[in-house]
């Protein structure tokens, strides 16, 4: 009886929008207590717009707009494709980009119009990078931006602070309904994301959730994961990114947005096909569900 059970259980995955790697998947269901959520494209939408364009005094906004813009153009990250899309649609065609860099967690850099440009939080690593402090008004304008739930970049050239961008992300209609449901199943609920911590917790607060990992870099949500399974705890983990590959592979159970890359998907022990976070609650009732009925 048992792989007819585990066959039902995956038929009817697959009917809500489950894909289930392997039967043995089902079985680490059972003890899982946590679950981490991955804000940016998991929680929310990942689809950002401009929403502010914040000049230094003495520099002009659309500078600012015209140079980072230039420089986002080359990233296919989520703050990247906002920044160009808005300084396209409101300056037309921008500059050409030589020695560009992309630091994950981080931001981009390169050369444009013979200057030396960044664009990102290199400044929350303690200083620009260069070494110029953020003057008081674009200091303001980041907090104002990030209370508001927005994630703030600074933007630089030749060694100084020029100007703060301002974009946002929505929360997906369904997070805070499906934070709702992993409670009812006793799961705690962690928001984890490499943005900035005021943004996480604005985010956080929406959707109901408690706990909150910000400030991590790709490369650190593997520890952040470790971490918690050292305190005893039982993993899920949901995402979409590239950057939560390592992480999925981690968690004792992976569970990636099927609107996400291939890299989080090949990662995940089940992938949710819609962007739907209530998935990830139905995966795991559906899952402890087809144990019951084995047993
Ligand atoms: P998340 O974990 O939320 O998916 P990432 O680790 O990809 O976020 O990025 C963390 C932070 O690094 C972003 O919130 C942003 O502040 C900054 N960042 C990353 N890539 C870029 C970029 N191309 N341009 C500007 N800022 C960036
Ligand atoms: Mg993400």
């Amino acid at each position: 009886a048992t792989p007819t059970a585990l066959m039902v259980g995956t038929g009817r995955g697959a009917q809500l929008g489950i894909l289930i790697k392997g039967p043995e998947v089902l079985e680490s269901t059972r003890r899982v207590d946590t679950v981490v959520l991955d804000k940016t494209g998991t929680v929310t939408t990942g689809r950002m717009t401009l929403q502010a364009v914040h000049a230094a005094e003495g520099t002009e906004e659309n500078e600012v707009l015209r140079l980072a813009g230039a420089l986002e153009h080359a990233s296919e990250h989520p703050v990247a494709r906002a920044i160009a899309a808005g300084a396209e649609e409101r300056l037309g065609a921008l500059p050409p980009v030589e020695h560009f860099e992309n630091v994950p967690g981080r931001g981009v850099r390169g050369r444009v119009d013979g200057r030396e440009v960044t664009v990102g939080r290199f400044h929350d690593a303690g200083g620009a990078q260069g070494g110029a402090p953020l003057p008081p008004e674009l200091a303001g304008a980041r907090e104002r931006a990030e209370r508001q739930g927005r994630t703030a970049v600074v933007v630089t050239w030749d060694g100084a602070a020029r100007g703060v961008l301002a974009v946002a992300d929505a929360v997906k209609e369904t997070s805070a309904e499906a934070v709702r449901e992993l409670r009812a199943l006793g799961l705690t609920p962690v928001l984890l994301t490499g943005d900035n911590r005021t943004v996480a917790e604005a985010v956080a607060r929406e959707t109901g959730i408690d706990e909150v990992i910000a400030e991590v870099l790709p490369e650190d949500k593997v520890a952040a994961v470790r971490r918690l399974q050292a305190e005893g705890r039982t993993v899920a983990m949901v995402g979409d990114g590239v950057n939560d590959a390592a992480a999925l592979a981690t968690a004792d159970l992976g569970l990636a947005m099927g609107t996400g890359t291939d890299a989080a998907i090949e990662a995940g022990d089940l992938t949710l096909v819609r962007g739907d976070l209530r998935v990830a609650a139905d995966a795991i009732r559906l899952s402890r569900r087809t144990l019951a009925t084995i047993k």
